[in-house]
């Protein structure tokens, strides 16, 4: 295992939190917290805060996301964002998979490959998240998930194509929850989906991808789960709307 091979990578998701005059003010207030950052800087962002983010976020080291993606290129899909569209905007991330989106609105892992490939088409990198129910994971099938959410993610994708894929373990049990995995927990996860990508693209490949872990990590527990082998970083949710936590973070990574 060897850390240096591959990025380091905070990334912030907001969900539906802020407006555009509050994403300009917490963005200005991150800047200059972020300014010495040695790692990934990310925030991904409501569709509707993009404009502001992007103006915001000019000339720092700040890259911004979107939330989710469309599958299709273009057509009669009232309501939706497509891939081409994030891009022109400013985008340069976008999270796909995320475990609100499975519970919510409808999620399958054939949509998240859809939604991947869509991405990494228009040029985006892509966070597919992926992650077990507190359920699933008492039930013992915590390795074969994730293997297999990995995988269905990744279908399709090539190996030039997964330079610019991130993949986020984020246990659903731990997700806004305030219940953390243990370090070695997320380890573990982590682990479990480096190997899938081992299995499908070989170990050389597998070392070279950031998997971040997400679920209330915070400016108190950010140190010993980023000190964990296979924790390239993270995707934080509460702890990305506050700028003092987010940059401790940040911080933590960049060590
Ligand atoms: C998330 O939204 O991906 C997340 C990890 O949220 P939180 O940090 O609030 O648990």
């Amino acid at each position: 295992m060897n850390k240096a091979k591959r990025q380091a990578v905070i990334a912030g998701n907001w969900k539906m939190n802020k407006t555009p005059s509050e994403t300009k003010a917490l963005i200005e207030e991150m800047k200059p917290l972020l300014a010495n950052a040695d790692c990934g800087v990310v925030l991904c962002v409501p569709f509707i805060d993009v404009a502001a983010a992007v103006e915001a976020a000019q000339g720092s080291n700040i890259k911004i996301g979107a939330e989710n993606v469309h599958f299709k290129e273009s057509g009669a899909y009232t309501g939706e964002i497509s891939a081409a569209m994030l891009k022109e905007a400013g985008v340069e991330y976008v999270v796909v998979g995320h475990s609100e989106r499975r519970t919510y609105f409808g999620e399958t892992d054939q949509t998240v490959n859809l939604r991947t490939l869509a991405a990494l088409n228009a040029g985006l990198k892509t966070i597919i998240c992926v992650g077990e129910t507190l359920e699933q994971r008492e039930l013992g099938y915590t390795e074969n998930l994730l293997k297999f959410q990995t995988k269905m993610a990744l279908t399709n994708v090539t190996e030039e194509q997964l330079k610019n894929v991130i993949i986020a373990y984020e246990p659903v049990w731990a997700i806004g929850t305030g219940v953390t995995a243990t370090a070695d927990q997320a380890d573990e996860g982590n682990g479990y989906v480096r190997a899938a990508i081992a299995e499908a693209y070989g170990a050389d490949v597998a070392e070279t991808v950031t998997v971040q872990y997400g679920g209330s990590m915070n400016a108190g527990n950010c140190d010993e789960l980023l000190s964990k082998v296979n924790v390239d970083g993270g995707l934080i949710g509460g702890a990305s709307l506050k700028a003092v936590d987010f940059s401790k973070i940040v911080e933590a990574a960049s060590k």
